[in-house]
């Protein structure tokens, strides 16, 4: 069994339809894969009749954006929460339209230094999706400023570029919480990648355990090897759940379906964890 839970689409920052997920996910040789688009589940109703023709299974999730009190981003994957539950609906509905004002705001202040317009920007975002900086870096691209998205990142767009301004975020304790109430299995996502910006420290973790955290993402490649045997470590201590993960995001980010997998007993440790959806079986 190929198992691959993190895939985004054009519902957030990945550049393929939900469908087209799914078809991607068919041709990596993939019998589960999991759509979870930043603070949005729009796309499961197209990703779920595109696993029946696909023939590959669907895991609905989603990656919440969080942020610590100390302004430490953390993205927690949610998996099989009932997506109407209204706590954390409030709480995603608020990052979506605070994502918005945001890129607005950091767009004023790119375009004092470099050609780009509001219009540019939307022109790469699909109607309703979740906004995001990749698609600022698209406006980027297009304009001849940077040569892809990854150029974008380690320059202009990064966490500690003198642009970057945040959007609201939900404390990741408060988030573990909602996901549980929801019916959802909370997994941090790419606990340790250092190089995104800074990383939470034990107390952080402490916290999201005792909230309800149900698993860590260790094999992403985003997570470098120290950090790795630290998280297996602490997921045998607390008898977590560990996966692994591409982050996938089409022709986003050079992250390949498949190229990190899942074990089979981690999938169904998630499926006896979650109840307010459930797996689309083809
Ligand atoms: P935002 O949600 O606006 O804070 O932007 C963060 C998103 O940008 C993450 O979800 C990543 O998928 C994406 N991202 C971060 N680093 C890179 C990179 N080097 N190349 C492409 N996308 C990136
Ligand atoms: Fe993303
Ligand atoms: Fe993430
Ligand atoms: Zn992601």
């Amino acid at each position: 069994m190929r198992i691959d839970l993190h895939a985004h689409s054009n519902v957030s920052d990945g550049t393929e339809t939900p469908a087209d997920v799914m078809a991607s996910a068919a041709r990596a040789g993939l019998d589960v894969v999991a759509l979870t688009d930043h603070d949005s589940t729009a796309g499961w109703a197209e990703a779920a009749v595109a696993a029946a023709t696909c023939g590959v299974a669907l895991m609905p999730g989603m990656e919440v954006s969080c942020r610590t009190e100390e302004g430490i981003s953390v993205h927690l994957l949610s998996y099989l929460h009932d997506p109407n539950h209204p706590g954390l609906l409030e709480e995603i509905t608020k990052a979506k339209d605070s994502r918005l004002s945001r890129a607005e705001r950091m767009v004023t202040i790119l375009a004092e230094d470099y050609p780009l317009t509001w219009d540019d920007v939307i022109h790469h975002v699909a109607p309703g999706a979740t906004l995001g900086r990749p698609h600022i870096a698209d406006a980027l691209v297009a304009a001849g400023v940077v040569e892809d998205r990854s150029e974008a990142f380690a320059s202009i767009l990064t966490s500690r570029s003198r642009y970057f301004i945040p959007h609201y975020a939900p404390d990741p304790a408060t988030a573990v919480e909602l996901v549980r109430a929801a019916g959802g299995v909370p997994v941090f996502a790419h606990p340790v990648a250092s190089a995104r910006g800074r990383i939470v420290g034990e107390r952080t973790y402490r916290d999201m355990i005792d909230a309800g955290l149900a698993g860590l993402e260790i094999d992403h490649r985003d997570n470098p090897e120290e950090g790795r045997d630290f998280l297996r470590k602490l997921a045998a201590e607390h008898d977590l759940l560990i996966t692994g993960s591409s982050d996938y995001h089409g022709t986003g980010k050079p992250n390949l379906l498949g190229e990190n997998l899942t074990l089979p007993d981690m999938l169904a440790r998630i499926e006896a964890l979650g109840t307010g959806a459930a797996v689309v079986r083809p």
